[in-house]
């Protein structure tokens, strides 16, 4: 099989997988927007993800993604691209003007530079509040018992509102409880948007209310860091 006829079919897979996980859900049958994961890969394998009509995708670095899309951006409108990864905030300015979606804003200082950048460009990317869920020391984002003070902050102290938090579950065990508890976290702030689940577990997500699931690896393959 060609690469360009296996990236297409994983995808509608995935797809097909999200659709019945939603309908056993009993959600409705838009609630859950894939974010295709391309980071690693080049333009040639995301291309035929965006010939089968997808236009909503995730990358984690800043450089990385400005190698790739804005060609992409030019051959196919409407595509909506999203900072799954870390920001810097020497690459802020960068990641405002290419970005659509911040789905990692986890600290006061990010969220300073980011409203100083959002005026300057007058571009605002929607933002995500990124929760380290499981309190694992290796991993980024706000604490959970310090999300909801972080959040209000965002709103009254930098004029950012979040639309939705973002999450990543630790790598062992049921993710269940920390979906369950990211989405209780944005229910109590009024938060719509939830951003959890991966390749291993997004049906998991799915059926704890995810909106948007981010997966890579089953639409684009294994990724080599080499
Ligand atoms: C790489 C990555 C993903 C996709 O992971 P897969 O297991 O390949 O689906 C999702 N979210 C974040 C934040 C990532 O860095």
């Amino acid at each position: 099989m060609s690469q360009h006829t296996e990236v297409a079919t994983r995808l509608r897979a995935v797809r097909a997988d999200i659709a019945a996980a939603t309908v056993a859900a009993g959600r409705a049958t838009d609630a859950v927007t894939l974010v295709a994961v391309s980071k690693t890969h080049p333009a040639e394998w995301v291309r035929p993800a965006l010939a089968a009509g997808h236009r909503v995708f995730g990358e984690n670095r800043v450089q990385e993604a400005q190698g790739k899309w804005p060609g992409l951006k030019a051959e196919y409108s409407g595509v909506e691209l999203h900072l799954i990864g870390p920001l810097q905030t020497n690459k802020v300015r960068e990641a405002v003007a290419l970005f659509d979606a911040i789905e990692t804003l986890d600290r006061p200082k990010l969220a300073e530079a980011l409203a100083r950048e959002f005026e300057r460009q007058g571009r605002r990317p929607a933002c995500l509040v990124q929760v380290n869920i499981g309190r694992e020391p290796q991993k980024a984002g706000v604490d959970p018992d310090e999300a909801d003070a972080f959040i209000a902050a965002c709103r009254a102290d930098w004029g950012i509102a979040p639309l939705g938090l973002m999450c990543i579950p630790p790598a062992a065990g049921d993710p269940t409880p920390h979906f369950r508890l990211l989405a209780a976290i944005a229910a109590r702030n009024g938060l719509g948007v939830l951003s959890m689940g991966m390749s291993g577990d997004y049906r998991t997500a799915v059926a704890c209310g995810a909106t948007h699931v981010r997966v890579g690896t089953a639409i684009f393959g294994e990724r080599d860091y080499g």
